[in-house]
C-alpha cells in the first residue's frame, strides 16, 4: 500500500487523479464526517464518494492494484460497524441516492444504493406506495437490501428483500451487471440475503405496495416479569392479522425492573379494525403509558442524516430467530437482561407473509420463524453477553447477519442454513474468486 504522507488523523493513501477527485482523506476538510459509521470509529485512508459505477470500477481496481483494505458503505448503519477500515478504501455510495418510480400503477421503482430507507418512503408516499424496509430511515438501502429488511410492515408486505426485482452490481472483475429472476438467476437468489459478499450494488429495482395511512402505537409496559410478558407479548403478535407488525425493546435497568416498550403498527386506519387488532398486543402486560396515532407511514422513519460518530455504545450485538417465544426461551431472553449482561434485548416481529416465500427462494431462508431477536451490549462486557446467549441458543432457528456483529463458520450456518451454505460457496467461487468482497462476514470459497 502507498500513502503520500501521514496526518494527525492517519496517513493518506495514494490515488490516481480520477479518484483523488472524489476522495476524502485524513488531513482534508470534511473527514471527520465520513471517517466513522453508527457504531464504530475508524480511519481509513480514502473515502471515495463514488458518483458512478465507472468510479466504482476504478476503486476496486486501484485496490487491488494497492492491495488497500476495501470496505463498501452505503448508509453507514451496519451494525457490524464493518462499513469503515483502518487505512483501506471506503467506497462510500451516498451520492448516489436517487428513488425513481418507473411505474406508479404497478409500484416498480428503482431505488440506488445510497438512498437512505426515510428518503425512499418519503419518495413513494405522493404516490401512495410504500416499501417495508425497518424502522430507521437512517439506514441505507444498499446495506439491508443485500441482507433481509425486516420492517414495520413486514407481518403485511414480507421482508425488503421479497420485493426486489433486479439488482445492478459492479463484480468483483469489475463487469457491471443487472441481475434478475432471468439474468443470472444465481447471483440474483445470492445477492437477497448476501449480497454483501458478490459485489458493490449500485441500484435496485423492487415492486412496492400501495399503502395509505398506517396507525402506530408505542406502547411501554410494565415487563417486571419479563419472561411471562414476552410468552405474552409474543403470542398475541402470531394471533394478530398480518395487518400488525410490532417491535419491541427491553431495557435492563441497573438495580430496577426492566422496561419493555413496544411500536406496533397497524396498516389501515379503520377505528374499529384499529382496535380490533391492536388489542390483544396492548393487553400482554400492565400499560405504563400508550400513545396511537394515525400516520403516513414514511413519518415513522425520517431520515436525519446526522453525522455519523460511533455514536451507539452498544457496539457488540448477537442475534437469532425464533419460531415461538417458549417458556424455556423467554426465560433465556430474560435471563440477558439484567446488569452486566445485555442492557438492551430487541424483538421484531417476522412472520405472516415473509413465511409465504419458499425458503429456497433466495439465500435469506428463514421462513417459519416468527421473531428476530437481537441483544447489544457494551464491548467491555462482550463475555458476559455470549455466555447468556449459549444458553439461548439451543432455543433459536437461525440467524440474520444484519443484527449480528461476531463472525466465525458457526455464525455463517445459523445465517445460511443447511445447503444454502453450500451454494453460496459454490457461488462465491465463481464470482468473488479473489475474496474481494471479504470484509463483512465473509464466505469461505467452495472446497
Ligand atoms: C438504528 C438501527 C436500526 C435498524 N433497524 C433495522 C430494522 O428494523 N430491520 C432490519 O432489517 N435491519 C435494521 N437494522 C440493520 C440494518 O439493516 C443493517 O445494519 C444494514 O446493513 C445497514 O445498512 P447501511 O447501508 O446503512 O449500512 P453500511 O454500514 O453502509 O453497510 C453495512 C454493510 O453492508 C454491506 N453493503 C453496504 N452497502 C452495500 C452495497 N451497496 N453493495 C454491497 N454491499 C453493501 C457492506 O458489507 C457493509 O459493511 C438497523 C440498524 C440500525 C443501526
Amino acid at each position: 500500500m502507498r500513502t503520500t504522507d501521514t496526518t494527525p488523523q492517519g496517513p493518506r493513501l495514494a490515488l490516481p487523479e480520477g479518484l483523488a477527485a472524489i476522495a476524502t482523506r485524513p488531513g482534508d476538510d470534511g473527514y471527520e464526517r465520513v471517517r466513522h459509521t453508527y457504531t464504530r470509529h475508524g480511519s481509513p485512508g480514502a473515502v471515495l464518494s463514488v458518483r458512478t459505477p465507472q468510479d466504482i470500477v476504478a476503486a476496486l481496481t486501484h485496490a487491488r492494484d494497492m492491495r488497500a483494505p476495501l470496505t463498501v458503505r452505503s448508509g453507514g448503519h451496519g451494525i457490524s460497524g464493518r462499513s469503515t477500515n483502518h487505512g483501506g478504501i471506503v467506497v462510500d455510495l451516498s451520492r448516489l441516492n436517487a428513488v425513481e418510480v418507473l411505474d406508479a400503477r404497478s409500484g416498480l421503482v428503482r431505488v440506488e444504493a445510497g438512498a437512505r430507507w426515510g428518503d425512499v418512503a418519503a419518495s413513494l408516499a405522493p404516490h401512495g406506495l410504500a416499501l417495508s424496509s425497518g424502522d430507521t430511515g437512517d439506514v441505507g438501502v444498499g446495506g439491508l437490501a443485500t441482507a433481509g429488511g425486516i420492517g414495520l410492515l413486514a407481518r403485511l408486505h414480507g421482508l425488503t428483500i421479497d420485493h426486489m426485482r433486479a439488482a445492478e452490481l459492479v463484480l468483483a472483475d469489475g463487469s457491471r451487471v443487472r441481475t434478475d429472476a432471468d439474468h443470472d438467476p444465481d447471483l440474483f437468489w445470492a445477492v437477497r440475503g448476501a449480497g454483501a459478499n458478490f459485489g458493490v450494488a449500485t441500484a435496485f429495482e423492487f415492486h412496492a405496495e400501495p399503502l395509505g395511512d398506517v396507525v402506530a402505537a408505542i406502547t411501554v409496559f410494565d415487563a417486571g416479569d419479563p419472561a411471562a410478558f414476552l410468552i405474552r407479548w409474543g403470542a398475541a403478535v402470531e394471533a394478530a392479522p398480518r395487518t400488525v407488525t410490532s417491535f419491541l425493546t427491553l431495557v435492563g435497568g441497573r438495580g430496577s425492573e426492566p422496561v419493555a416498550q413496544a411500536m406496533t403498527v397497524h396498516a389501515g386506519t379503520d377505528t374499529e379494525a384499529v382496535r380490533e387488532a391492536l388489542a390483544p398486543v396492548l393487553s400482554a402486560g400492565p400499560v405504563l403509558r400508550n400513545h396511537a396515532f394515525a400516520t403516513p407511514y414514511h413519518r415513522l422513519l425520517p431520515a436525519t442524516h446526522a453525522v455519523q460518530q460511533a455514536q451507539q455504545p452498544l457496539a457488540v450485538s448477537r442475534s437469532g430467530l425464533l419460531e415461538h417465544i417458549t417458556e424455556p426461551a423467554a426465560r433465556a431472553i430474560a435471563a440477558l437482561l439484567g446488569a452486566g449482561r445485555a442492557p438492551m434485548v430487541q424483538l421484531r416481529s417476522v412472520g405472516g407473509a415473509v413465511n409465504d416465500t419458499p425458503s429456497t427462494a433466495m439465500a435469506y431462508a428463514h421462513r417459519t420463524q416468527n421473531f428476530s431477536l437481537m441483544a447489544a451490549t457494551l464491548p467491555a462486557l462482550r463475555e458476559n453477553l455470549d455466555r447468556q446467549w449459549e444458553r439461548l441458543h439451543p432455543h433459536l432457528k437461525g440467524l440474520y447477519l444484519s443484527f449480528e456483529t461476531g463472525t466465525g463458520r458457526r455464525r455463517l450456518r445459523d445465517a445460511f442454513p443447511g445447503a444454502v451454505l453450500d451454494r453460496l460457496m459454490i457461488l462465491k467461487s465463481r464470482y468473488d474468486p479473489d475474496h474481494v468482497f471479504d470484509s463483512n462476514f465473509a464466505l469461505p470459497s467452495e472446497g
